[in-house]
């Protein structure tokens, strides 16, 4: 690969990797939109939007209640095992902790004192204690009320209740442990209790009592331990349920933290992006509204549609209306600068198929003075072509809609008109087209019988009576503009062209004849003695004769050819594309015709001869004027030659004539 090539594919690679990055970050923003659309319910319909916010709001507001009522319930469940187990168990347990305390203490006496009455008094009291603590003990396990009294005066020190405990497994422990020590204990001051005071002085003196002490005291510093162990863990309890209301306090305000959070970014997002979709087009509605009540509204700019919701709907069909003003506005600018009515017709048909989606379609103009309507767009060369009977064309009071002026339609009244031709498998709507109060044209839209679609059908109507409408004013202005050049160009007596349009026109149909490369011949014509007619019949037999020459002089040459009133009773004829040397012939042909017909006037017949003189341009001279010149000298000619002739035009007539 040479330099050049690696490096193009270099910058190629490049671009691409730009491209891709482009890309990769359109899906993404494209993808983030659709995300915000869907969570903010941009494209539903408005009620439903709503619907659906206030659902949302209510969710995170049952989100807020659930978090509460949930850490509500925790906790309180946490300060209940705190109020109803943890604290009674503790406060036993330490009472437990106490009387021990007091049993070991009375136990120290039992072994110093040697009084009996002490030592009976004592392990009385040792024996309630015990006594106690088992009360104790069985309310825990049981439940029930306790009640500690005050040995030395019997005051209560305090009583509460305690609630049956059985889901704490190290109660059970301490209470299955501590028991077997409490009854061996108990067995112990029991058994000492049933003494008398002599056997238990002598007990003390054999030196018993100190060793039965010394056992129960063992037991004693084993309960003792079992219930500072107990203590430690009830107090290890109440740290953990601690603990555990102050997680659930911190948890539940950091719920309602993110809570609150995402439900405020989730109403921000939502707030700008539904006003965005709403209040955006909206606004730009509104604007432009009013910018078409001044005229200064800019058609072809379109709202941005940012859902799909009934403002993008509204958005769409305001874009839809807009279109279609502008295209209307468009038609109507484009046609007024259209040269001919041909152009005018043929925009018209474009907009009906391109912008009215009616494709089949006939435009007719109506020639009112003529009686006469022809197809005009599409163009059509064979008048079997059209949908109606040929009739029509040459009558065109036959026409239903040119009669009345109204619309018909057969889809409406099936054989509405009767011109329409039958076994085509179609229906036909026909709508006037008035100009200056009379029906100046026909449109005719037609539809396949078995299948067409009434909405659209109606649809498309609607707009093409709009294009119609729009076009009547140009059309009417341009048909004027065209029957006053033909006034202007022709001659009201004989409707040929006059010497204005000679002066205008010839002159460029010479030169493209010219380009072509053929000749144009001239003939001017005179009519023999003319003034005799105006003598002898009087001046509107004249110009009958006038007339009648005309139409057969125009009848002796082609379409192409053009025929001009030069003067009086004087015509020019310029036969076009001609051979050197052919012009003479049609001369004849012209002298021949007008010598041998009978023209009618009033009183009778007159049959008229006719001089001519004749030229050819560009062989006799590069001068079309002088051309015409030389066939007025040869004319001259024919008539001092003794009239019915025709004179082709020699070099020495002009220089005998001395011009
Ligand atoms: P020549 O054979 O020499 O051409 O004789 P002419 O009588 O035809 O010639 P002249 O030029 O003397 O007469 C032409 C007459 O044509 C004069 C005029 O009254 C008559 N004329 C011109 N225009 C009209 C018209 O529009 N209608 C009628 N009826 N007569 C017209
Ligand atoms: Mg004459
Ligand atoms: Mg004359």
């Amino acid at each position: 690969m040479n330099n050049v090539a690696h490096s193009q594919q270099i910058s190629d690679n490049a671009t691409s990797a730009v491209k891709n990055v482009s890309t990769d970050s359109k899906s993404f923003n494209d993808t983030f939109h659709k995300f915000i659309n869907i969570i903010t319910f941009v494209d539903l319909p408005i009620k439903q939007k709503f619907i659906l916010f206030s659902i949302g709001v209510m969710f995170w507001f049952f989100m807020m209640f659930a978090i509460s009522v949930t850490m509500n319930v925790n906790i309180n469940s946490k300060i209940g095992t705190i109020a109803n187990d943890i604290v009674p168990v503790d406060r036993v347990a330490q009472k437990v902790n106490r009387k021990l305390q007091l049993l070991h203490i009375d136990s120290a006496g039992l072994s110093k004192t040697s009084d009996a009455d002490m030592l009976s008094q004592t392990i009385h009291v040792s024996g309630e204690r015990i006594q106690d603590i088992n009360g104790f003990m069985a309310a825990l396990l049981s439940g029930g009320r306790i009640a500690d009294i005050n040995r030395d005066n019997g005051q209560l020190i305090e009583s509460f209740s305690v609630e049956a405990i059985n889901d704490v497994p190290a109660l059970k422990i301490y209470l299955n442990n501590l028991s077997p020590l409490l009854d061996n204990m108990e067995s112990t001051i029991v058994s000492l209790g049933a003494l008398s005071r002599n056997e238990l002085i002598k007990l003390q003196d054999d030196g018993v009592l100190a060793g039965k002490l010394s056992e129960y005291d063992n037991v004693l510093i084993d309960a003792r331990k079992l219930s500072r162990e107990f203590s430690a863990n009830v107090t290890k309890l109440y740290t953990a349920n601690s603990t555990q209301i102050i997680d659930a306090t911190q948890f539940t305000f950091y719920a309602f933290i993110a809570v609150l959070f995402i439900a405020t970014v989730l109403l921000v997002i939502f707030t700008i992006s539904i006003s965005r979709s709403i209040a955006a087009p909206v606004t730009a509605i509104i604007r432009q509204i009013r910018l078409l009540g001044t005229g200064k509204a800019d058609l072809s700019n379109k709202i941005m549609i940012r859902s799909k919701d009934e403002i993008g709907l509204l958005s769409e069909e305001f874009n839809t209306l807009t279109k279609e003003i502008n295209d209307i506005v468009t038609f109507k600018k484009v046609i007024e600068e259209d040269d001919s009515l041909e152009d005018v017709y043929s925009r018209l048909g474009r907009s009906f198929s391109e912008k009215c989606n009616l494709h089949n379609y006939l435009i007719y103009e109506v020639a009112g003075a003529k009686n006469k309507m022809r197809p005009v767009q599409p163009i059509i060369l064979n008048p079997k072509e059209i949908f109606c009977n040929e009739e029509i064309l040459d009558n065109c009071e036959l026409c239903k809609v040119k009669k009345t002026g109204h619309t018909i339609s057969s889809m409406d009244y099936p054989d509405v008109c009767k011109q329409f031709k039958k076994g085509l498998e179609k229906v036909h709507l026909c709508m006037p087209m008035i100009v200056g109060g009379k029906t100046g044209g026909v449109v005719q839209f037609l539809f396949d019988e078995n299948n067409y679609n009434e909405e659209l059908k109606y649809k498309g109507m609607f707009k093409a009576e709009q294009f119609i409408k729009e076009s009547l004013s140009v059309i009417e202005a341009k048909r004027l503009m065209n029957t006053l050049r033909e006034s202007a160009l022709k001659d009201p007596l004989t409707g040929l062209y006059n010497r204005r349009f000679l002066q205008e026109y010839t002159e460029t149909l010479v030169a493209s004849a010219l380009r072509r490369g053929k000749g144009v011949g001239l003939l001017m014509c005179d009519l023999d003695f003319f003034k005799q007619v105006n003598d002898l019949h009087g001046h509107s037999a004249g110009d009958t004769v006038l007339k009648e020459t005309s139409g057969l002089i125009v009848r002796c040459v082609r379409k192409a050819d053009f025929v001009i009133r030069f003067g009086g009773e004087e015509f020019l004829v310029i036969l076009m594309d001609i051979n050197e040397g052919e012009a003479l012939k049609t001369a004849e042909k012209i002298r021949e015709t007008i010598e041998k017909s009978k023209i009618k006037i009033s009183d009778g017949s007159i049959t008229k001869t006719i001089s001519l003189g004749i030229s050819e341009f560009p062989s006799d001279t590069e001068s079309f004027w002088q051309a015409i010149k030389f066939a007025d000298v040869a004319l001259y000619r024919a008539k001092e030659t003794g009239r019915n002739r025709s004179v082709r035009f020699q070099e020495d007539m002009w220089s005998e004539k001395g011009f």
